[in-house]
C-alpha cells in the first residue's frame, strides 16, 4: 500500500460500482445457513473454509471453471426468501464498504428451480434491495442500488427477460446484460432483444471482450447497440503499442471517441486469465490514454474482493492517488443507468465533496 493512501481512507471514499453479481457476492456464512435449509450439498460447510474453497476454485485460469462456483451460489438462491436475504446483504456490504452507488446484476431464469416466477424473482431481489438500502441509510451509510436483469448468453430467453426488464423499469430495474461464456455464443444471437430494448428506450451491457477478443466486442457495439461494456478489457488488442506512442486502431478509436464505458474488473480478470496480473492489467494504458475506464469487483466471493480492496490494488500496482480513484468514480457514475440529474446530484452532493479534502492532503 501507497504510504500516502491508507486502506481504511478508500472505504470512507465514496465509491460507484457498474459491474457485480449478486449470485458472486454472497456471504459465505449465507451460504452455509441457506445450504442448510435446502439440502444443498457444499465443498466445505465452515465459513471460513468455504470462502477460501470459491477463491481457489475461481482462480484456476479458465472462465468455464470460474462459472462453476456459481452452480453452488445458485443452487441456494432458488426462494424468495432466500434472494430477498442475499439481496439485503449485499446491499449492506457494499454500502459498509463505502459504494454509494451500485448496480447490481443477475440472471432471473436461473431461479425457477422451485417454483417462483421470472416476475416474483425480481420482486424478491428489488425488495432485498429496499431493505438493505434502507438499514444502510439508517446506519449513516446510503446507498443507491439499481439492479439490472441478465440473460445467459447460451440460452435463448433474451427477448423474455428484457420484457421482464422493461416490467420492472419504474421499480429499479435500470438495465439489461447478457452474460455467460462468450466463445461460441456471439451477442448478435440475441438481437431481437438488443433492438427491442432500443425501441423502449432502455439501457443495456453486454459482457463482451473478456475471454474473447475484438469481433465480440464489435458485435457488442456496432450490431446490439451496447451503451457499456462489460469488461472491454480486449479491446487493447485494437491498440499498438510498438512505436514511440500507441495507436488505436478503428474499434478502439471507436469506443474511445464515443465514450464508451468500460466495465474493467482487475482482480476477475486476472483469474480468469484476461489479464496476466494487475500491475499488467490493461487498465493502466486505457487510463493514460483516457477511454472511459470504470473500475468493478464482478465477483467480490470468487474474487475474495471489495470495490475499496480492488481501489487499493491499483494505487499499489500504479502508484494512482486520490485524483485517479476520484476519476474512476466519477466516471463510473456518469456511465450509471439511473436518469441524468440523479447521477449529477450523486457527483456534486456525494462525490465531489468527499475528495475534496482528500485531494488537498
Ligand atoms: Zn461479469
Amino acid at each position: 500500500m501507497v504510504a500516502n493512501i491508507r486502506y481504511e481512507d478508500i472505504v470512507k471514499a465514496p465509491k460507484a460500482l457498474l459491474h457485480d453479481h449478486l449470485d458472486g457476492g454472497l456471504r459465505p456464512a449465507t451460504i452455509v445457513e441457506l445450504a442448510a435449509e435446502v439440502g444443498h450439498q457444499l465443498p466445505a460447510t465452515d465459513p471460513e473454509e468455504l470462502g477460501r474453497w470459491f477463491v481457489a476454485a475461481a482462480d484456476s485460469g479458465s472462465l468455464e471453471r470460474y462459472l462453476e462456483t456459481f452452480a453452488h451460489t445458485v443452487a441456494v438462491m432458488q426462494t424468495a426468501p432466500a434472494l430477498r436475504r442475499v439481496a439485503r446483504e449485499c446491499a449492506l456490504d457494499l454500502a459498509l464498504d463505502g459504494v454509494v452507488y451500485a448496480e447490481v446484476r443477475f440472471a432471473p431464469e436461473q431461479h425457477l428451480e422451485r417454483d417462483l416466477t421470472l416476475d416474483e424473482v425480481v420482486e424478491a431481489v428489488l425488495a432485498g434491495f429496499a431493505e438493505g438500502s434502507a438499514e444502510a441509510a439508517a446506519a449513516g451509510k446510503p446507498i443507491r442500488v439499481g439492479t439490472l436483469l441478465t440473460a445467459m448468453r447460451h440460452a435463448a430467453r433474451s427477448q423474455e427477460i428484457a420484457e421482464l426488464a422493461v416490467r420492472h423499469r419504474d421499480a429499479g430495474v435500470v438495465g439489461f446484460d447478457i452474460a455467460g461464456a462468450e466463445a461460441g455464443f456471439p451477442p448478435t444471437r440475441h438481437l431481437d432483444a438488443f433492438e427491442y430494448l432500443q425501441r423502449e428506450n432502455f439501457h443495456f451491457t453486454i459482457h463482451a471482450g473478456e475471454a474473447f477478443g475484438l469481433p465480440s466486442i464489435w458485435q457488442a457495439i456496432q450490431w446490439c447497440g451496447a451503451d457499456r461494456l462489460g469488461h472491454g478489457v480486449r479491446i487493447v488488442d485494437d491498440i499498438s503499442t510498438e512505436g514511440p506512442d500507441p495507436v488505436l486502431g478503428r474499434l478502439a478509436a471507436y469506443v474511445r471517441d464515443k465514450r464508451i464505458p468500460l466495465e474493467l474488473c482487475p482482480s476477475s480478470n486476472v483469474q480468469t486469465g484476461a489479464a496476466p496480473s494487475i500491475i499488467e492489467h490493461p487498465i493502466g494504458l486505457l487510463r493514460d490514454l483516457r477511454f472511459r475506464v470504470t473500475v468493478n469487483t464482478d465477483n467480490r466471493l470468487m474474487s475474495g474482493t471489495s470495490m475499496s480492496r480492488e481501489m487499493a490494488l491499483l494505487v499499489d500496482a500504479f502508484d494512482y492517488g486520490w485524483a485517479e480513484l476520484r476519476w474512476f468514480t466519477i466516471n463510473a457514475m456518469k456511465s450509471a443507468f439511473i436518469p441524468f440529474d440523479e447521477r449529477l446530484k450523486i457527483i456534486d452532493e456525494v462525490i465531489k465533496p468527499a475528495y475534496e479534502p482528500l485531494l488537498r492532503d
